[in-house]
């Protein structure tokens, strides 16, 4: 062998003795193959197989095993965000004449997708009340082909009867998938209920670092993984083996960092409701939360992201009070070591009827900084909302 192709060959290490607890980063594009038969014969090596590396490396599967196990499921496919996640599942499911329905709390890009995407591709959607549990029966017909949740809803934090909509729904002839991403498997197992495609942004707690985009889709029913694998590798969606090793040591430090962020959360939401109309802290762990007794009979627990509805006479003092604040950050997304705050306008988001809390919705979530820290960027907030509250109730 002459040197430029010692360069390129590699020579072959021992790998007796050596063991760790890390999981190795496999990376690839090309998969060899032992014999030119093999080659030819890849594509029986199905779903679980080494093809292309488009399509899953040992990395990538360890993390799908890992996910699997937690929803007990049978398999995960992984995306390139939450996004996509369920982007595929209404690709995978959904034929043009088709009707997918959308709980009016959904997380907003949701509906951005049917409405810019999927319906000027023929496939319709209806957005429903997402409180309306076995009412659900109404919003169906033969067309409909899926039923979409999410819960806690986004930013309301509106908890569904999950179990009740899959009865209905199965009655139907429509499958169910569920946007899981706050609970995450350790606090809502949504296949557990029946649910048939459970969704998650691993963005959010099992990458825990605000530095990875990634989604998750885990079934129950491996000819429903063979379809949504298929739509990826038309799609031709995969997922880096870095960025799955960085989900992966996320995801062993997430029932750590969510037994925190979920006690500081809740400790800080008792804490604002003390001084505030409790109707205005959106905490389902709150027994004044009207999704309470819903959220404790399906629910282990909650998590770090909650919201304080901000009366219209406080929004004009908002931006500044945000902006003085010394441990939260301002920003989009959640589930990080850092706490975060997003003021959202969900009115702009509702469908049917005005938004039950008017205006603007202070987006909360708990990281891991010290929780004194973070009431005193809180308590000046929580005063002003105190005040445009009395203010309020006087005017009434
Ligand atoms: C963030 C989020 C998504 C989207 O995840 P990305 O990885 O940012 O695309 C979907 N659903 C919910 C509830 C989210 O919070």
């Amino acid at each position: 062998m002459r040197d430029q192709t010692l360069c390129v060959l590699r020579q072959p290490v021992p790998h007796d003795g050596y063991a760790s607890l890390a999981v190795p980063t496999h990376r690839a594009s090309t998969i060899v193959f032992a014999d030119a038969q093999s080659y030819a014969e890849r594509g029986k090596r199905g779903p679980d197989g080494y093809t292309y590396g488009l399509h899953g490396t040992p990395t990538t599967r360890a993390l799908e095993a890992a996910l699997t196990g937690l929803h007990r499921g049978v398999r995960t496919a992984l995306v390139p965000s939450g996004q996509a996640a369920t982007a595929v599942v209404f690709q995978t499911v959904l034929m043009p004449g088709d009707t997918v329905l959308v709980p009016d709390t959904a997380y907003p890009p949701t509906k951005g997708l049917c409405a810019n995407f999927l319906e000027p591709r023929g496939i319709r959607y209806r957005i429903y009340d997402p409180l309306a549990g076995a009412g659900i029966a109404e919003q169906m017909d033969p067309s409909v082909k899926l039923v979409w949740t999410e819960s806690p809803g986004s930013t309301t934090m509106d908890i569904q009867d999950i179990p009740a909509i899959v009865r209905v729904a199965h009655e139907h002839g429509a499958l169910v998938g569920c946007d899981n991403t706050w609970a995450t498997p350790l606090h809502f197992k949504p296949l557990d209920h029946g649910v048939d495609f459970a969704m998650e942004a691993l963005t959010k707690y099992v990458g825990g670092h605000s530095d990875l985009l990634m989604g998750s889709i885990t079934v129950r029913d491996l000819p429903l993984h063979r379809r949504l694998k298929d739509t990826m590798r038309m799609l031709g969606y995969g997922v880096s083996p870095d960025e799955v090793a960085l989900a992966l040591r996320g995801l062993e430090t997430m029932g750590v960092r969510l037994a925190h962020a979920s006690r500081v959360a809740l400790d800080l939401a008792e804490r604002i409701a003390d001084h505030v109309p409790p109707e205005l802290v959106l905490h389902p762990a709150l027994p004044s939360f009207p999704g309470h007794d819903l959220w404790k009979r399906d629910f282990a627990g909650s998590s770090g992201v909650f919201s304080l509805v901000i009366p219209q006479a406080a929004e004009a003092t908002l931006p500044d009070l945000l902006t003085a604040t010394k441990a939260f950050s301002i920003g989009a997304s959640w589930g990080g070591t850092h706490s975060l705050l997003a003021p959202m306008n969900v009115a702009k988001d509702r469908h049917l009827g005005p938004a039950p809390h008017g205006g603007t919705i202070l987006r909360i979530s708990i990281g891991v900084e010290d929780p004194a820290d973070l009431w005193a960027d809180l308590e000046p907030i929580v005063e002003a909302v105190a005040a445009a509250a009395v203010r309020r109730s006087d005017a009434a």
